[in-house]
């Protein structure tokens, strides 16, 4: 697993990089409070949304070099 940097609205999680598994698409996910990023712009205006609210399924990420759109270029940095 990977993570971008500390959750902007808990300020306690981790936020994981998920891929959403039937639209192909990325975000990042946080592990404390649930709140899910679409993108970089999101998590730096604190605009995220409750993934326990969407309907779809995803997983962590095992290779960030496979990630496209809006997250390509970011650094993200091994969950240990
Ligand atoms: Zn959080």
């Amino acid at each position: 697993m990977y993570w971008y940097t500390d959750c902007p609205k808990c300020n306690q999680g981790r936020l994981i990089l998920m891929k959403n598994l039937s639209s192909n698409t990325f975000h990042v996910h946080c592990e404390e409070c649930e709140t899910g990023y679409r993108t970089p712009e999101d998590v730096a205006k604190n605009r995220g949304f409750l993934t326990l609210e969407e309907e779809f399924e995803a997983e962590p990420v095992k290779e960030p070099d496979t990630v496209i759109a809006s997250w390509a270029g970011q650094t993200f940095r091994p969950y240990i």
